[in-house]
């Protein structure tokens, strides 16, 4: 093995990665090393051919022996909610990519084992390195950490294991696995840091759901960083200090004791009601994009899932997933969030949610293109099996389903029809599905709320989406850093639109609920409640933050505040109006945050 050289380290240094999971963490490093094998290749005989299969082989079943005793362990652990991770890899060992073209490199073209893996797994990163999806780019960390364990299997050498580590520590590695990071003691392994990773990571999605602080993707943590030496880590700015000085420390030192205060105190309204001093109450959900955040949603108290976006699903890599294996998800979700309901939104594509296969690439301005329930009304086939997929899993419990980016009653109209059609014939068939389905719309096109009184006789409740309508309705492009400034929630264009959905919500009799990430900003939550939503569904860390603000006023000043910003002409006038009077009514909340 090569050992990689460490350079002397500043007092001081900071590193910046991805803000991968939340809160702070100060301890002593703990390199997991994975310095790369020295994997030679060499021409075999025919001779050879046999041992090298069988060694193979062997690696293969060994590696699957493994990961089986993994997911034995973290069963114990109650982490079975992440099993299918494991399952994932386990899946991979039988990928005929990965072992049936390795198997032919051996036999047919005669180079060793390992040296036929190692083509095989280069040539699968290249594949993934051109793929233009941060999803997709980033499921490279399951063939990597997959690989890995094959080829030590393969030249007979025993993996660190986690497990092991028997003193407060600060993980430092190159990447880690699903596998690795579920066998992480949380009383030893107080944060982690990688070179490799993103926040859409699986193990970026368990280290929070884990509430382990993490800062990943800081590319070359594992050449810097010896073992054993003093370092924090902030998780909620990606921040790492390598060799803190003592006034650093001491810095963080308070840093971390105000945000486990915070945390601690926020933690006591997890089970507290969502409602004002005067008992006005509203449902706080959660919003997710993979079925295993649901034990951090319940663990946050959230009443439901407002948002589950299944675009997450078809990006898989693998093409798009069965009915079958669509409904196990959907059901999986509405069983452990039982008795509230889960909120299904179909098949979002497009704009900036690009899944390769489905070619959406080519359109000159793809966030007014062929998006979200357009795309689903084209592709009929696909909309149809996931139609199918949420009908059936609705017999498990209450589901509610939503249509992305509708801009007119037809869409509206044309997606109910598909929904009942296959009601019709799963029931036709003999398949149960349940009768309660709420059906309901985004509200994220400026259209939708010019016609909201129209669309509210159409369905029985209303989600505003306003990631996309403040883009729509200001005609600022989300995901542009040149016009990021002029993306103003409170423009009073956008405060006249939400006005007017809640209006014509209320007149019809139906639910309101905002699932755009202006409603898990706590600074915006009275405001909300004015205006009449009924939900509002968020990341769930903020669930409590919100719920904080909700719980020390009273409906009838709610009202107020919100008379007074629509007299405002300015998104700035709107904006320090507010920030004014959260300022006031909640200095410990608002006074030294930057607003
Ligand atoms: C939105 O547009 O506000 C929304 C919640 O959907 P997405 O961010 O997935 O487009
Ligand atoms: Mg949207």
């Amino acid at each position: 093995m090569m050992a990689s050289v460490k350079i002397d380290i500043a007092e001081d240094t900071i590193l910046v990665g991805i803000a991968a999971a939340p809160g702070i963490a100060i301890s002593r490093s703990y390199l997991v090393s994975r310095d790369r094998m020295a994997v030679i290749e060499r021409r075999i005989s025919v001779e050879e051919v046999e041992p090298e299969v069988s060694a193979f082989k062997q690696a293969v079943e060994k590696s699957k022996a493994q990961l089986i005793e993994v997911r034995e362990q973290a069963d114990d652990k109650e982490l079975s909610e992440h099993l299918y991770i494991i399952d994932t890899h386990l899946l991979i060992l039988q990928d005929e990519m990965l072992i049936g073209e390795t198997l032919r490199l051996i036999s047919d073209e005669l180079i060793n084992a390992e040296g036929a893996l190692n083509r095989v797994l280069r040539k699968i990163r290249r594949v993934f390195d051109k793929i233009n999806d941060e999803y997709l780019r980033e499921r490279h960390s399951d063939i990597d950490s997959i690989g890995d364990r094959l080829m030590r299997n393969l030249l007979g050498e025993t993996r660190e294991s986690l497990a092991e580590v028997d003193e407060q520590v600060i993980v430092v590695a190159h990447d880690l696995s699903p596998a690795d990071t579920v066998q992480i003691d949380k009383t030893k392994v107080v944060g982690f840091v990688t070179d490799i990773g993103g926040r859409t990571s699986h193990t970026a999605i368990l280290a929070r759901s884990m509430g382990i602080p993490a800062v990943l993707g800081l590319e070359t943590v594992t050449s810097l960083v010896p073992n054993g030496i003093p370092m924090i880590i902030d998780g909620s700015t990606g921040t790492v200090v390598l060799k803190p000085s003592q006034e650093t420390f001491r810095d963080y030192l308070q840093k971390k004791r105000d945000y486990d205060y915070q945390e601690t105190e926020l933690h006591k309204f997890r089970n507290l009601a969502a409602e004002t001093l005067d008992g006005f109450s509203l449902a706080l959900r959660s919003n997710i994009d993979f079925v295993e955040e649901i034990a951090a949603a319940r663990e946050h108290g959230a009443q439901g899932i407002g948002l589950f976006r299944t675009e997450f699903l078809f990006m898989s890599g693998e093409g798009p997933p069965s009915e079958d294996e669509q409904l196990e998800v959907y059901r999986s979700a509405v069983e452990q969030m039982a008795p509230y309901p889960v909120t299904i939104r179909t098949l979002d594509v497009g704009g900036d949610k690009f899944v390769p296969e489905f070619n959406l690439s080519d359109e000159v301005n793809p966030a007014m293109g062929l998006r979200a329930v357009r795309f689903s009304l084209k592709e009929v086939n696909l909309f149809k099996t996931q139609l199918r997929a949420i009908l059936r899993a609705s017999v498990s419990g209450p589901i509610r389903i939503m249509f992305p980016m509708i801009s007119g009653i037809a869409e509206v109209r044309a997606c109910k029809q598909f929904l009942e059609r296959e009601r019709q014939d799963l029931l036709a068939t003999g398949i149960p599905c349940g009768d309660q389905i709420e059906v309901g719309i985004m509200v994220e096109t400026p259209a939708a709320v010019l016609i909201a009184d129209l669309l509210a006789k159409e369905v029985d409740f209303f989600s505003v989406g306003t990631n996309d309508l403040i883009q729509y309705c200001l005609a600022i492009d989300r995901g542009n850093e040149h016009v990021a400034y002029l993306y103003e929630p409170m423009h009073p264009a956008v405060l006249q639109a939400l006005l007017r959905v809640c209006k014509a919500a209320k007149s019809a009799g139906i639910k309101v609920g905002m699932c755009g990430e202006m409603a898990g900003e706590d600074l915006y939550a009275l405001v909300l409640i004015a205006l009449g939503f009924d939900e509002l569904s968020m990341n769930a860390a903020n669930i409590s933050r919100v719920k904080r603000i909700m719980r020390q006023v009273k409906y009838t000043e709610v009202q107020q505040i919100l008379e007074n910003l629509l007299t405002l002409a300015t998104a700035d006038e709107v904006a320090t109006a507010l920030e004014v009077e959260m300022r006031q009514r909640y200095p410990q909340v608002f006074a030294e945050r930057y607003l």
